[in-house]
């Protein structure tokens, strides 16, 4: 057990955070430049409309776009509300990770591996959501890297069984997804099928209640969001609804809150 203390979790906290900021930033850039198949190097980010580069000081997370009151500094096009809304989730979402490491028995070892899996949640789902495609040259790479940034811990703290037990889910989720893809063409695609092998790494480390609760809540929540849709009238039964987004943000729960919830179904139904 590695029980850090809670100042060195409010330190890690506000430097994780403003490091969430600046990848942020970072993943505005893969979520518009990845899909249509742009470096990440070169050029420099530019207006869309008018095609002036942007300054460095116009680039601040969150800051330049309040300061420049969502206007080019050059053509005055409005900047989507989505860049900075990028940059802020990140931000929180890298502080909640490192508030959740500091309970976790490996405590902050975790990180590498989940706030690499925080930020390419946040890229994938929002790819997925505008282009409805899961790219491979995000996916695929990440189930190498998930699994080396999973060592990290068990390295530490000789957990091994962990990182097999994750090994093992990654590819029970993924056998799982291509069943449901085989079956049910119409449904999902073989992005889906990748996807799940990287969810069911983040998952599987943290044992079996996580995977399930987060598998699980993938299904509940895309069925209740699909079911709500078609209920206002928004979409048909024709209208496809990327799974991405719901696949990954099934995983965020079953991360948070996958042991609390799965404790409290055994005990609910009596086994323990
Ligand atoms: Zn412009």
């Amino acid at each position: 057990m590695i029980s850090p203390s809670s100042g060195v979790i409010l330190i890690a906290a506000i430097l994780v955070g403003v490091l969430g900021l600046a990848i942020g930033s970072f993943l505005n850039v893969v979520i518009w430049r990845i899909p249509n198949g742009g470096s990440l190097r070169t050029p420099p980010s530019a207006c869309p409309k008018c095609g002036h580069p942007i300054r460095a000081r116009d680039n601040i997370p969150v800051l330049s776009w309040l300061i420049l009151r969502g206007k080019c500094r050059d053509c005055g096009e409005p900047i989507s509300v989505r860049y900075p809304l990028v940059e802020l989730g990140t931000a929180l979402a890298f502080v909640g990770i490192v508030l959740w490491a500091g309970l976790q028995p490996a405590g902050l070892w975790l990180l590498p591996a989940y706030l690499y899996f925080a930020a390419v949640s946040i890229a994938l789902a929002l790819i997925d959501l505008d282009t409805r495609t899961l790219p491979n040259r995000i996916v695929v790479p990440s189930i190498a890297v998930m699994a080396i940034l999973l060592a990290v811990p068990s390295m530490v703290t000789g957990d091994w069984f962990a990182l097999l037990w994750a090994a093992v889910s990654g590819a029970a989720l993924f056998v799982f997804y291509l069943l449901l893809v085989i079956i049910y063409p119409s449904g999902m695609g073989f992005g889906d099928v990748k996807l799940a092998a990287v969810v069911g790494l983040a998952l599987g480390y943290l044992g079996w209640g996580s995977l399930i609760v987060g598998a699980f809540a993938a299904f509940l929540l895309g069925g209740v969001f699909s079911i709500v849709l078609l209920a206002i009238g928004r979409a048909t039964r024709k209208t496809g609804i990327p799974f991405g987004p719901w696949m990954l943000l099934g995983a965020w729960v079953g991360i948070a809150f996958g042991r609390e919830i799965s404790q409290g179904y055994l005990t609910l139904v009596g086994i323990s």
